[in-house]
């Protein structure tokens, strides 16, 4: 998963761009970056392994002179964890200076890359999006609107993409749908971001979210919506209302607090916990639908387990070793709370169960007397090959376990979890979803080794 920002006609967009990325962090904690463009259309980048806060400062920005910008926060799905593949891609073409900014996964950009290379292309990174800056500074159309969008009809899967050429920017969303990408205003200006909480941190003010299709062209301030592309059943992703977006934003239309909470709800009414004396949330995706099953339930809402917030979301650490150490670091139970009693933990997703089941030894071991677990949505048994870090159908533990063979494995008294029409109910019914990690329902034909693809490491890639 990653975060996008673009920055149009607004001076110091270098600082704008990183208070908005500021606000997407969560969306990505492997690598930051940004492209500025001055009045002159002269592009400078920098980009840097980790965290915003850790790649940018005041001297930094003040070297990234302009009033456009491009930035990205990345989680990778697609090429490994290596600075080539940070991102904005950004590379000279005839056209001027090119960034992209990507957020999701491109299911077939193996194949067009092993053409591209055939062709005599180089690659510097592993990413997909490189394929993209390849297709379109090769398009022979006559307009720059037109190369991207000949770019765009060869690629497929998912893509919120910020792209500036020269001076202009472009803002687009996948046919499906699967990635959010909003549009605000500040002034004379024009801010698009993932998500709506990054606008208010800017300071600027919400104008529209991009329906799936939408393909609009900003310049100096003006935004100009373009044919869309060609239509696709859409299949907003389910997941980003679960888990990924920030409750404070507004995503496919919804308040991503107000589905939580609904969630939560639902999860009461599906699966309740007679019994329980306290309940409370795996802090913090998860808060607002503890919140929904306090209140769906009479059970009361308490604060279990206290969040270190100095340490980055476990699961985005590419690695097993990484996330297992950063477990133990990041969460401490309240003794107080749950000493003696039956507790009912709601987490949001259960995923490989590593995290989980090291919870639940903490919460037995501050006292519990009953462990309830609770969990916001379906057992995930399919990998995302969408945008979302979930891999291999082998680390699921869902995909080769049965609900009582996992409930054993984590230790607790009793497991539950929401229904997938209880899910789809609570996260909006008239949007049409994208489900497949819940329901092996795939929305397009999915690549056949997306395990390869994301592990691959040659930055010069050459023809399998
Ligand atoms: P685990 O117990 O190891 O299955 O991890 C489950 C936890 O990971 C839950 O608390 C989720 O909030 C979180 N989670 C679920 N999906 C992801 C994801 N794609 N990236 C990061 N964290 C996730």
């Amino acid at each position: 998963m990653c975060g996008i920002i673009g920055v149009s006609a607004l001076p110091d967009a270098a600082r704008l761009a990183y208070l908005g990325l500021y606000a997407l962090q969560h969306r990505g904690q492997e690598s930051a970056g940004m492209v500025v463009i001055d009045q002159h259309g002269t592009a400078r980048s920098h980009r840097g392994m980790g965290l915003v806060s850790e790649n940018f400062d005041d001297e930094i920005l003040a070297g990234l002179p302009g009033d456009v910008a491009v930035g990205h926060t990345r989680y990778s799905t697609t090429g490994s964890t290596v600075l080539a593949n940070a991102q904005p891609c950004n590379v000279n073409t005839r056209c001027g200076p090119l960034a992209i900014a990507h957020n999701g996964n491109l299911i077939n950009a193996d194949a067009l890359k092993r053409d591209l290379v055939e062709r005599g292309a180089i690659f510097t990174s592993s990413s997909d999006t490189e394929v993209l800056v390849h297709l379109i500074a090769r398009s022979e159309a006559d307009t720059v609107d037109e190369q991207i969008r000949e770019a765009l009809e060869q690629v497929d899967g998912a893509y919120s993409l910020v792209i500036t050429v020269g001076r202009t920017m472009y803002a687009v969303v996948d046919s499906r749908g699967f990635r959010p990408l909003v549009i605000g205003r500040m002034g004379h200006g024009i801010v698009v971001a993932s998500e709506s909480c990054a606008l208010d941190l800017i300071g600027a003010s919400f104008h529209c979210e991009l329906r799936p299709g939408d393909f609009v062209r900003i310049d100096n301030g003006q935004v100009t919506h373009l044919p869309r592309l060609a239509p696709r059943p859409v299949t907003r992703c389910v997941f980003e209302l679960v888990y990924f977006a920030r409750p404070d934003s507004m995503v496919f239309g919804e308040s991503v607090d107000r589905v939580r909470r609904e969630l939560g709800r639902q999860l009461a009414r599906e699966q309740p916990a007679p019994g329980g004396d306290v309940v409370f949330s795996v802090p913090d995706s998860s808060n607002a639908m503890a919140l929904g099953f306090a209140e769906e339930s009479g059970i009361k809402l308490e604060y279990g387990l206290i969040r270190n917030h100095y340490v980055g979301r476990t699961f985005i650490n590419p690695t097993q070793a990484l996330r297992t150490a950063k477990v133990k670091i990041k969460f401490n139970p309240v003794r107080e709370v749950i000493h003696g009693k039956s507790v009912v933990v709601v987490d949001d997703s259960l995923v490989r169960g590593n995290t989980s089941k090291e919870l639940v030894q903490m919460i037995r071991a501050a006292g519990a007397r009953e462990v309830h677990l609770r969990l916001g949505s379906p057992p995930i048994t399919g990998p995302c090959y969408y945008g979302i870090d979930t891999p291999s159908r082998e680390e699921l533990i869902a995909a080769t376990h049965s609900i009582e063979e996992i409930r054993q494995f984590l230790g607790v008294d009793t497991l539950g979890y929401l229904s997938l029409n209880g899910m789809l109910h609570a996260a909006g019914k008239d949007t049409g979803f994208c489900h497949a990690c819940f329901s092996g329902k795939y929305p397009t034909p999915t690549p056949n080794d997306p395990v390869r693809l994301r592990h691959a490491t040659p930055l010069i890639a050459t023809p399998a």
